[in-house]
């Protein structure tokens, strides 16, 4: 049987492809079979594929300033829905603005019904954190396709539930994993699947914000964690595509000073970690809830990958838009994409849409939130025991 691997796309045509919108293709690798022509059938008009309809689930700040104008851009699938705690208030006018109908509204408590509601095939849990669990539970009992927000759960143990409901349900799970739909980062994912710049050597990678007082982000029971669960988690998640796709094999973590002291009183503000691959190459990062300024005013958002033979740097890594790398072989360009404009929730959702229509499996999926929720697992438990190298559960 002929196994030789695919050749990497040259830079020409990573380019090329992702200009005419199939930048899925650097992270599904399948190669195409050719096939015998099909007798000639009666030409018609060309029928359109459906598209899915979403129905968010909780109308937060992510909800409503990044995933439903992204949904008016999508291909695949559009806004018919939403799940509220406020129903009749929020939940009509988001009907009247977006153009669903107000059947299509539900509350926490009525969202059961939706299993006989067509319109609907893929619910996106964006809640506080503790409540990824029972909303990933209740979408799958009503048989729609679940998309839930990062981090996936609290533990461990949530996400193995999480996944064996899904799975016992027929219908698939993806984590909002945004930036794994921005074409510079799949460019670098490529890279790494390929090898191109070598072996892994180092990483560097932090990314900071800030809280009000009272917020869940800062209350354990809704957060479940401090700034490693919200911030620090694109940290890990990157770098584990950096290392295309393999689990750290040990961590250290230490908790930073405590400058907030009436803000942060339940979950850690500041968490410095390293994360060690099988190689040996260390990620040094850095995720706080206290502002660290960078010239400019904009608060720590970085990421770099030295790789045996180049490197390639993010600055504003884990912005929604404008991420751009530079690599060791010049910037990285893609005609078409201005930069401001990635797009990565829109291309998130469109690319969700026809792996459940299609019924492929997501690039996405929750094993690979149970993959960063034990690192962060491992890396609670090393802050505790005074950063000792901790190795990450196989
Ligand atoms: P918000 O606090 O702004 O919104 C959360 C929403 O959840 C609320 O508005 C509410 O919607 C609903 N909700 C249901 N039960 C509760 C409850 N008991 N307490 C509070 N809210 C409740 O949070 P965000 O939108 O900022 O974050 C939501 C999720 O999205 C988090 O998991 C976060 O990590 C993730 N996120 C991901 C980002 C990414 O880039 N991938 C960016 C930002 C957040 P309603 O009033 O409709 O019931």
């Amino acid at each position: 049987m002929n196994s030789s691997p695919r050749l990497p796309l040259s830079r020409r045509e990573f380019v090329r492809r992702a200009a005419l919108g199939a930048s899925a293709l650097a992270v599904s690798g399948t190669p195409v079979r050719a096939v015998a022509a099909a007798p000639a059938a009666p030409v018609g008009p060309p029928v359109p594929p459906k598209k899915l309809g979403f129905a968010l689930l909780g109308l937060g700040k992510y909800a409503s300033g990044e995933l439903a104008p992204a949904l008016q851009r999508t291909q695949n699938c559009y806004l018919a829905g939403v799940i509220t705690g406020d129903p009749e208030g929020k939940g009509k006018q988001w009907a009247q603005r977006y153009g669903f109908p107000e059947k299509n509204v539900y509350s926490y408590d009525t969202m059961d019904a939706i299993k006989d509601n067509p319109d609907i095939d893929i619910i996106y849990v964006v809640t506080p954190n503790s409540l990824h669990l029972k909303y990933t539970l209740a979408a799958a009992k009503a048989g729609k396709h679940v998309s839930c927000e990062k981090p996936m759960a609290l533990s461990v143990a949530e996400c193995d539930q999480m996944i064996a409901a899904c799975k016992a349900a027929n219908v698939q799970l993806s984590i909002g994993y945004r930036n794994n739909f921005d074409p510079y980062f799949q460019e670098m994912m490529r890279i790494a699947r390929w090898k191109e710049f070598g072996a892994l050597k180092a990483l560097d990678g932090e990314f900071t914000g800030g809280n009000q007082a009272g917020e869940w982000r800062t209350k354990m029971a809704f957060a479940g964690g401090g700034p490693i669960m919200d911030l620090g988690i694109y940290v890990i998640h990157a770098s584990v595509l950096a290392a295309n796709g393999e689990t750290p094999v040990a961590v250290t973590a230490k908790p930073g000073p405590v400058t907030l002291p009436d803000i942060y009183k339940d979950v850690e503000e500041t968490m410095e970690f390293t994360l060690e691959f099988a190689n040996g190459a260390i990620c040094n990062g850095y995720t706080s809830y206290t502002r660290k300024p960078k010239p400019g005013g904009a608060g720590a958002n970085r990421f770099r990958i030295d790789y045996e033979k180049g490197f390639v740097n993010f600055p504003g890594a884990f912005n929604y838009n404008g991420t751009r790398a530079d690599t060791s072989n010049g910037p990285l360009a893609f005609p078409g994409i201005a930069v401001g404009n990635n797009y990565q929730q829109a291309r998130q959702m469109d690319d969700y849409a026809r792996c459940v229509r299609d019924k492929v499996p997501t690039s996405v999926p929750g094993e690979m939130g149970r993959q960063d929720m034990k690192i962060i697992e491992a890396i609670y438990a090393s802050a505790k025991d005074g950063g000792k190298r901790t190795l990450v559960k196989v």
